[in-house]
C-alpha cells in the first residue's frame, strides 16, 4: 500500500521520467549506503518500508538481530542528474525489527537532539563549507594536484571551473541553492558554498554535495578527495559550520546593543561549544588523518577560542551587516569533511545547548593570531587546546556525558570502538618519515 499523501511524488515521478529509485541511508562513520528499486516496488516501499539486513552495515547490529527496515522521507525526493535523469532518490531513516526508530541511525540521533532544541522553542540552522582537493588520475590514483593555483585564482591558472560548474549545475537542478564557488589556498584545492537550512535537510546535502563533486571529477578524468590533509605543508580540507538557534521565524542570535551583535542565547551557545570542543573534536574531526590538518599555520584551529575576524580560533563571528539580522551567526571551524554531518550537527547542537540551559559565560574573545602567541602566553591567557591525536580526542569524548547522551549508546560505543581499532592500527606502522629520519643514522 502506497503512504497516505504520497501520490504527488508518483506523479511527479512519471512526469519526471524516473524509472528507478535509490533509497539512501548512512552508516555511523557517515558512508552512504543505498539500494535500488523500480519505481512500481516504490509503491509499496513508501508505505511499508523495504527489508533491509542490517548486520552487514558498519556499526549497525549483531548477525542474529538482523532485520531493519528503510522508511523514505518523501520530502527528500530529487532526481539525480548524473544518471541521465532516470534515477530518483531518497533519503532514508531507519527502523528496527520491532518497527521502532533505530537508535543507530545518524538521522535519528540528529533528529533527537532537535526534537530537545525544538522543546525550547529553537531551530538549529547551518551552512557548512566543505572543502575538497582535485587530483589527477593519470598512472591510477597519484598524489600530482589538477592544478597549481590558489585562493581565488580564475582564467588559465583555475582548471577546474568547468568541474565546479558542473557540480553547480547538477546541485541547483536537484533543488539546492549555492552561494559562490571559488579556488581554495592549497593547489588543486576547491570550496562550493551551499545555502544554510535545517540542520536535517542539510545533513542529507552534505552527502549529496559529496556524490556530485566525486561524480563531476570522474568525467574529467580526476580523482575528488575529502581526506582533511591530503598533503604534508599546504592547507588541509575544513567543513566550517556556520550556525544560528532562530526562534519563532527569527534569527534569535541576534542583539542590536550587543558589541558583536549576539544575543545573550548566542553567547551561552557559544560558550557551551567553548566548554565540550575537546571530546566534540572526536566527532567533528573523527579520523587519524583530521588531526594533520589541525596544527598551527594552515588556517585550521588549534586553539579554544573565539573571535570576530580571527581565522586561527576554533568559533568565528563573522562581520555583522546592516539590515541582515538573519546571517548572524557563528562559524565552528574544527569539522572537516570525514565527518559525519549528521551525528557532527547532532554533536554541536547539543554542546550549544548544555551552554543555554546552564547559562554559561563564553571568555573574552581574542582577536590577534593565536598561531603567534607563545605557549606561555596561551598559558597566561587560559587558551586551551584541541586534542593533537585521534586517541585523545577519544579519551576526552568517554569523558563528556552530554556528548555520549547526543550520540546514544549504541552510536557512541560503536564509534569509539571503531576509531580506536584505526589507532591501534597505525600505530603499528613503520611510516616513510621514520625511515627517511632514523635508518641511515641509526
Ligand atoms: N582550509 C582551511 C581549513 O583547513 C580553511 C581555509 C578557509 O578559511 O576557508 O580549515
Ligand atoms: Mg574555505
Amino acid at each position: 500500500m502506497a503512504k497516505e499523501g504520497s501520490a504527488d511524488i508518483f506523479e511527479r515521478m512519471k512526469k519526471d521520467g524516473v524509472k528507478f529509485v535509490d533509497l539512501e541511508f548512512v552508516d555511523i562513520m557517515g558512508t552512504v549506503k543505498a539500494c535500488e528499486i523500480t519505481v512500481e516496488k516504490m509503491k509499496e516501499v513508501a508505505g511499508e518500508g523495504l527489508w533491509f539486513d542490517g548486520s552487514s552495515i558498519e556499526g549497525f547490529v549483531r548477525i542474529y538481530e538482523s532485520d531493519m527496515f528503510l522508511k523514505p522521507d518523501l520530502g527528500s525526493y530529487a532526481v539525480l542528474p548524473w544518471t541521465g535523469g532516470t534515477v530518483a532518490r531518497f533519503i532514508c531513516d531507519v527502523y528496527d525489527e520491532k518497527q521502532r526508530p533505530f537508535e543507530g541511525d545518524p538521522r535519528n540521533v540528529l533528529r533527537k537532539t532537535l526534537e530537545r532544541a525544538k522543546k525550547m522553542g529553537l531551530e538549529y540552522m547551518v551552512g557548512p563549507e566543505l572543502e575538497f582537493f582535485l587530483f589527477r588520475r593519470e598512472n591510477g590514483c597519484g598524489m600530482e594536484t589538477h592544478d597549481k593555483a590558489s585562493y581565488f585564482d580564475l582564467g588559465n591558472l583555475d582548471l577546474a571551473a568547468e568541474v565546479r560548474r558542473d557540480v553547480v549545475t547538477h546541485l541547483e537542478s536537484m533543488g539546492l541553492s549555492i552561494e559562490m564557488s571559488h579556488h581554495e589556498v592549497a593547489p588543486g584545492q576547491h570550496e562550493i558554498d551551499f545555502k544554510y537550512g535545517r540542520a536535517l535537510t542539510v545533513a542529507g546535502w552534505v552527502l549529496t554535495y559529496k556524490t556530485a563533486v566525486k561524480t563531476a571529477a570522474r568525467k574529467y578524468g580526476l580523482y575528488a578527495s575529502f581526506m582533511p590533509k591530503p598533503l604534508f605543508g599546504v592547507n588541509g580540507s575544513g567543513m566550517h559550520v556556520h550556525q544560528s538557534l532562530w526562534k519563532d521565524g527569527q534569527n534569535a542570535f541576534f542583539d542590536e546593543k550587543d558589541r558583536y551583535n549576539l544575543s545573550p542565547l548566542a553567547r551561552h551557545f557559544i560558550a557551551g561549544q567553548l566548554k565540550h570542543a575537546r571530546a566534540l573534536s572526536a566527532i567533528a574531526a573523527p579520523t587519524i588523518n583530521s588531526y594533520k590538518r589541525l596544527i598551527p599555520g594552515y588556517e585550521a584551529p588549534v586553539y579554544i577560542c573565539w573571535g570576530r575576524i580571527n581565522r586561527s580560533a576554533l568559533l568565528r563571528i563573522p562581520r555583522y551587516t546592516e539590515g541582515k539580522k538573519s546571517a548572524t551567526r557563528c562559524e565552528y571551524r574544527a569539522p572537516d569533511p570525514s565527518s559525519n554531518p549528521y551525528l557532527v550537527f547532532a554533536a554541536m547542537l547539543s554542546a550549544g545547548l548544555d551552554g543555554v540551559e546552564n547559562k554559561l559565560e563564553p571568555p573574552e574573545p581574542i582577536e590577534e593570531n593565536v598561531y603567534h602567541l607563545s605557549n606561555e602566553e596561551l598559558e597566561k591567557r587560559g587558551i586551551p587546546t584541541l586534542p593533537h591525536s585521534l586517541k585523545d580526542a577519544v579519551t576526552e569524548l568517554q569523558g563528556d556525558k552530554v556528548l555520549q547522551e547526543a550520540l546514544g549508546k549504541h552510536v557512541f560505543e560503536k564509534l569509539t570502538a571503531a576509531q580506536l581499532e584505526d589507532w591501534k592500527d597505525y600505530k603499528r606502522q613503520v611510516t616513510k618519515w621514520e625511515l627517511d629520519r632514523y635508518f641511515d643514522v641509526l
